[in-house]
């Protein structure tokens, strides 16, 4: 449950930070506020650089962490046009992974791509899959 909080607040505030850079700060003061633990501020660290690349995507999905160890492993579901072709979306993963390995650190991600079934936010606004 606060799992799903998380990622909606996190949704919001990656939404926010491409439009308003200038909000990055409040970002810290957000997590503190939600008691954040330090899974879901990985997951959050993460999601900003998800961010980053949301023009290649549809939307992902099932983001979870867990640690074991100092490492915290965090995975999530990709979902990407269905027109791409498979290596196109295997690149993609593997470089935002890489992205996230030298920004992140101790987070080991697993990205895990899905082509689009046409029910992503895109579809649902009558708007083609990017
Ligand atoms: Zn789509």
């Amino acid at each position: 449950m606060t799992h799903q909080i998380i990622q909606f607040a996190a949704t919001i505030i990656v939404s926010l930070t491409i439009l308003f850079p200038s909000l990055k700060m409040a970002k810290h003061a957000f997590l503190k506020l939600l008691n954040a633990t330090i899974e879901e501020e990985s997951m959050m660290d993460v999601i900003n650089i998800l961010g980053r690349y949301f023009e290649h995507y549809c939307e992902f999905s099932d983001l979870r962490a867990r640690s074991a160890g100092r490492k915290i492993f965090v995975e999530v579901r990709l979902v990407l046009p269905e027109q791409m072709p498979l290596a196109h979306r295997h690149v993609i993963a593997v470089n935002m992974e890489k992205d996230i390995a030298q920004n992140v650190p101790g987070v080991e991600v697993t990205i895990k791509t899905a082509p689009c079934r046409r029910n992503c936010e895109y579809v649902k606004r009558n708007e083609p899959c990017p």
